[in-house]
């Protein structure tokens, strides 16, 4: 049986296909800003594990705030990072009222501004507001599989009843990843994306 398991999987990538995972609105906070938010020695409860290993949603949750609006209950996705960046749909965008450009994680210089109000105090930053650019998460050997490169831009074809192909998408590679294809809400309900979905990868 583990055998037959273990077929099905390698045939997934040999096949181009990847699973499609969506992000919510979220925020990855510095040890600095964790602390103006929820006190001195804060640190972030894991609630459960994510996909990438080591990633974790927090049981901590924040509001956003923008010239228009907020959003309450706020998932932190764990552990800290260099840079507070603030992920956003541009729905939340527009409802919020703040602009924020489509940039890949990590790349904030220049992005959006917003605040981020915790249960001992509040920030606002510069930048860090960011639409996430849609993305491939893979193993260096699934890449080999694959035919791909970290940083190619490829098309995916996500298999839902209404079939979207997203084109421009970027491909990451590293040992820490597992395989997933990463889109905002907005992306997936375009898509009609639920439950366990599939995308193939076209170069
Ligand atoms: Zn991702």
């Amino acid at each position: 049986m583990e055998q037959i398991i273990q077929a099905v999987l390698d045939a997934i990538p040999r096949a181009g296909l990847v699973e499609v995972e969506v992000s919510a609105r979220h925020v990855h906070l510095t040890r600095e800003h964790l602390e103006i938010l929820f006190g001195k020695g804060a640190e972030l409860t894991p609630k459960r594990p994510l996909s990438q290993p080591g990633q974790f949603l927090s049981e901590e949750r924040v509001t956003l705030i923008g010239p228009k609006g907020r959003k309450e209950r706020t998932a932190i996705l764990g552990p800290i990072r260099p840079a507070t960046q603030v992920e956003l749909s541009k729905s939340d965008c527009v409802e919020l009222g703040v602009k924020a450009p489509v940039r890949e994680s990590g790349d904030v210089a220049g992005s959006g501004s917003i605040s981020i109000e915790g249960p001992c105090g509040s920030i606002k930053i510069a930048e860090g507001a960011i639409i996430a650019h849609n993305h491939v998460h893979l193993t260096p050997e699934v890449a080999r599989i694959m035919g791909v490169t970290d940083k190619q831009r490829v098309s995916v074809e996500v298999f839902t009843e209404r079939p979207v192909t997203f084109r421009d998408v970027i491909i990451r590679v590293s040992e820490k990843f597992s395989c997933r294809m990463h889109i905002d809400f907005d992306e997936a309900n375009a898509a009609l994306v639920s439950g366990f979905t599939l995308g193939k990868i076209i170069k």
